[in-house]
């Protein structure tokens, strides 16, 4: 591994381009450290963290314009813990799944595995593309991606046809366009492109699909309690989780929507993310040893950028060079083997930084070639 040097000028100002945990601002940890007295190790029942979640579920009314009927819901497991929400209350019999990638496979996987469901029908694409879900006999739930994490490539939310949409928007949302009205679940988990930390998932839902989940509880499913759609709606229509949250988490998801909804809301956040992406593909496009792996334009994340290299120049050596002057995270998934760089371009990340970020790369691609990479 070569010893390379990034000049100071070409460092961005802020490493962190991961894709989930991803960064924090700075700005609402030196919030949360303020608060804290007040509000760290105080009662999840009380006021002050109720306000916190308060904060949240209309932040993102606010920034999602949340059509009449639709409601926030807040519950702790993450994303992934609502694939088995999902499993539980929302699919009656039989779904049908995208599945391009590790994050959409796991929730057809997680179906497939609940005992009381019929097999899903899995519609499958080769990674770096996405399948397109169209209407399937007997189906009542239809399982879209917004953004695969595992691949950077992002779909439109639109319905395949009648039945309970559910979209796994969780490096999505926040980001990418959206017409709520085209989702009935529309499930993220806070440390993507809500600049949080991990641990809770949060749900935009169709008055359908409360409807769901009661028609279904009516069936006499057992459900466990933390998988209960309907306990979790409850505690959130009370402002709180049915069990306890980590309240940093949920006061800096509250910072971060008021922010983002204070930059101009979803369409700042849509045109930020797609600038800050735009530049990593045209750059990735100019370059004579990158190439965005998505061939479609069309079908390329806003959010997360997969950039493949010539084998000439190792991801390997270059992500290293990267982390060795504080630059994190721009790692490929752990299981796509490509030679490969995953950045992401979420909206608490710098443009400045994104622009640094291609020039350090250049200059540590041009030491490893010998000077001889470069754009053409
Ligand atoms: C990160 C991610 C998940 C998992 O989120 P957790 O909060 O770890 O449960 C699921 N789906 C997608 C698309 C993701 O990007």
């Amino acid at each position: 591994m070569p010893n390379i040097t990034i000049p100071a000028e070409l460092l961005p100002a802020d490493g962190r381009f991961g894709s989930g945990p991803s960064k924090v601002r700075q700005e609402a940890v030196a919030r949360l450290a303020d608060v804290a007295p007040q509000l760290l190790g105080t009662s999840h029942r009380r006021q002050g963290v109720r306000d916190q979640v308060r904060r949240i579920r209309e932040g993102l009314r606010t920034f999602f314009d949340l059509p009449e009927g639709y409601e926030v819901a807040l519950g702790n497991g993450g994303a992934t813990l609502f694939w088995d929400i999902a499993s539980h209350c929302l699919i009656r019999e039989r779904s049908a799944h995208a599945v391009f990638g590790e994050f959409s496979a796991k929730f057809a996987a997680a179906v497939t595995a609940t005992p009381f469901l019929a097999d899903p029908v899995i519609v499958e694409s080769a990674a770096g593309t996405h399948p397109t879900l169209a209407a399937v006999d007997d189906v009542d739930a239809y399982a879209l991606t917004h953004c695969e994490t595992s691949t950077g490539v992002a779909m439109p939310v639109s319905r395949p046809a009648e039945g309970l949409v559910l979209v796994d928007a969780t490096s999505g949302a926040g980001g990418l366009p959206l017409d709520p009205a085209e989702a009935d679940a529309y499930y993220f988990s806070p440390q993507k492109c809500f600049g949080s930390n991990g641990g809770l998932w949060l749900a935009l839902l169709s008055p359908t699909a409360i409807a769901r989940s009661d028609e279904v509880a009516a069936t006499g499913r057992y459900v466990p309690a933390m998988l209960d759609l309907r306990i979790a709606l409850d505690n959130s229509r009370l402002e709180q989780t049915y069990n306890t949250p980590s309240i940093a988490t949920v006061f800096l998801m509250a910072e971060q929507v008021e922010w983002m909804n204070a930059q101009g809301g979803l369409a700042w956040a849509v045109k930020d993310c797609a600038a800050k992406s735009g530049h990593l593909y045209d750059w990735a496009e100019a370059s004579d040893y990158a190439t965005p792996f998505v061939a479609d334009p069309a079908q390329r994340s806003n959010v997360v950028c997969t950039i493949d290299l010539d084998e000439r120049i190792p991801a390997a050596d270059v992500n290293a060079a990267l982390r060795a002057h504080g630059v994190v995270d721009t790692e490929a998934y752990r299981t796509l083997g490509r030679n490969q760089l995953r950045i992401a371009v979420f909206p608490a990340i710098d443009p400045g930084d994104v622009q640094r970020l291609t020039a350090a790369i250049d200059h540590i691609a041009a030491a490893l070639d010998g000077g001889a990479a470069g754009t053409s």
